[in-house]
């Protein structure tokens, strides 16, 4: 560390610590008598003077100019470790992020296929669902005409007044088993060679083949 004094008289401040020293923006030291003796001027170089005087409140960036450099330099020594650390860590969560978005881009391209998968299943699933319900109303529509065929025998046999004309008679609650022997009957007595009842008979034989395709879905 220097001693201070007056860069123009050479005055120690030590000896004479009562007398103000300044220290000026174009960075030199006047005593308060060489100071006076100038006015506005630096006494050293003649600029203009902009300066303050050197005590205990210095603005901190002047006041650093009074410290001993090697405590400067140990200073500027912590300050770099510490915000090369910084930067280091910075780097690394930098780092971890990318990795993180790495993952997400993956999950996220798992889950479109995944999506783009069930779309299309669904969609097989939906046109399953259409041939069983076409399915259902055929079947429908050939029980329906069944029906109308068992009608039709009922009301030929009422006449006759056999045993079967009391069950014919209650239609609504024949049974599905009564109602198909019933048909074979018809169907057996329409004869293999005969046109009376071919087109139901056909019919018929298309449910039963649509039923067991139907369990093979
Ligand atoms: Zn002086
Ligand atoms: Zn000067």
């Amino acid at each position: 560390m220097f001693r201070l004094h007056c860069n123009k008289c050479g005055q120690l401040k030590a000896s004479e610590p009562n007398r103000p020293f300044y220290i000026t923006r174009c960075q030199h030291i006047a005593c308060g008598v060489c100071l006076a003796a100038q006015k506005t001027l630096c006494p050293i170089c003649q600029r203009p003077f902009q300066g303050t005087e050197i005590n205990a409140s210095l603005p901190s960036p002047v006041a650093s100019y009074f410290q001993d450099p090697h405590h400067l330099l140990e200073l500027w020594k912590r300050i770099s470790k510490f915000q090369h650390e910084q930067v280091a860590s910075d780097n690394l969560h930098f780092w971890h992020r990318q990795q993180k978005a790495k993952d997400v881009k993956r999950d996220l391209e798992g889950l479109t296929k995944l999506s783009a998968t069930l779309s299309s299943k669904n969609e097989r699933e939906k046109q399953k669902i259409n041939k069983i319900r076409d399915y259902i109303n055929h079947y429908e529509r050939a029980l329906e005409s069944d029906r109308d065929i068992s009608g039709e025998i009922s009301n030929s046999s009422h006449g006759l007044g056999s045993n079967t004309s009391s069950s014919l008679a209650t239609d609504n609650t024949m049974s599905d088993e009564h109602l198909r022997s019933l048909m074979n009957m018809s169907l057996s007595s329409s004869g293999s060679g005969s046109d009376g009842q071919p087109k139901t008979k056909r019919r018929r034989s298309a449910a039963d083949v649509n039923s067991v395709s139907f369990f093979h879905l």
